[in-house]
């Protein structure tokens, strides 16, 4: 089978490698169909994310069970799937609780021996260990580049808005309309905000907020923190998402979230960063923070998706072979796309 390997810090590979094979009784074999770049591969792209050479990256899918081990229970060969981007074991102290995202023996798929050992899903074919949590059938209808998002991208904006506990009649400000941000606003929506401001610089991101029925606010032009306090009364929003990732985006969430309000942190976070916190303590603000739990939404969100309230077909910008990996990552790494989807 042929497969997007990591090489070295900006390149990719295409390789030929054996095709995977059964390895335990949990474990399913899917041959797929379409996966996603996204930008925590771009993490690895660059090297900040160390991977061995000749690793196969890459984790979000759907596919087709081509076979299933005897314990494999909730789908069957045959069955058009989509995947999590990781597994979790559903028995450890973290899965009883449901914290799925903190499973003890838990995988990322394509993120090399660091995060699991569990080669990726920019292949023709994949293991899936734990395939009765890692696994959903994709519904019915439903297309390979939208069931895709269910497993990452529209999982983590959905967990960002729930993990903060939004509530229907609240105000919401995501900053960063990368696609989580965008998939964050339309969880915001679906979940009953009455505004969401949307706040980047990159004009087609605002633009496809604002379709979505958010309020575009520039960071540079529009003077965003002014604009949410006029518009709320001075008091600031209910929930802020930082799906950005860093200290001065993270302050500036403090700082536009009403008192007692919540800041939602679903961007990655990387080492230390100055934020004020005592802003933060004097309003009594909720801080949210951390990896997607993907397993315990995924449900959700294709209920969701299937209801048309969640709908990340707009995020899809390019299709390419997977034969095309190098330059869809260099494509990608200019901020050209906003989603890449690869197809054998
Ligand atoms: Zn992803
Ligand atoms: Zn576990």
């Amino acid at each position: 089978m042929r497969a997007v390997t990591f090489q070295a810090p900006g390149e990719v590979a295409i390789e030929e490698k054996a095709d995977p094979e059964l390895r335990a009784a949990d474990e399913a074999i899917v041959r797929v169909e379409a996966s996603g770049i996204c930008g925590s591969d771009l993490h690895i792209f660059h090297g900040r994310v160390p991977v061995e050479p000749g690793f196969t990256i890459g984790h979000e899918f759907v596919g087709t069970v081509l076979a299933a081990g005897e314990d494999v229970e909730r789908v069957a060969v045959g069955d058009r799937v989509l995947g999590c981007f990781h597994t979790a074991c559903a028995t450890c102290s973290s899965c009883l609780r449901g914290d799925y995202h903190r499973c003890r023996t838990g995988q990322t798929f394509g993120h090399g021996s660091k995060l699991g050992n569990l080669q990726g899903a920019q292949a023709e074919l994949l293991a899936v260990p734990r395939a009765n949590l890692t696994l959903r059938r994709v519904p019915e209808g439903m297309s390979a580049e939208v069931a895709l998002f269910a497993g990452d991208v529209m999982g983590t904006g959905y967990h960002a808005i729930a993990h903060a506990g939004m509530r229907s009649g609240d105000t919401v400000a995501v900053l960063g309309l990368g696609p989580v941000g965008l998939c964050a606003v339309q969880a915001a929506l679906a979940g009953g905000a009455v505004e969401v401001f949307a706040i980047d610089t990159v004009p087609q991101r605002l633009a496809m907020a604002a379709s979505f029925g958010a309020t575009p606010l520039h960071l540079n032009e529009d003077e965003p923190k002014k604009a949410v306090r006029v518009a709320t009364e001075g008091l600031g929003v209910d929930v802020v998402v930082d799906a950005v990732g860093d200290p001065g985006p993270l302050a500036m969430a403090i700082s536009l979230a009403r008192d007692a309000g919540t800041v939602s942190g679903i961007g990655a976070y990387a080492g230390r960063g100055e934020v004020p916190l005592g802003l933060a303590w004097l309003k009594g603000l909720q801080l949210r923070l951390g990896l997607a739990n993907v397993i315990a939404h995924v449900d959700r969100v294709l209920a969701l998706m299937v209801a048309g309230k969640l709908d990340p077909a707009p995020l899809v910008t390019h299709h390419m072979k997977l034969d095309q990996a190098a330059e869809a990552y260099v494509l990608y790494d200019q901020r050209e796309a906003l989603k890449i989807v690869l197809t054998p």
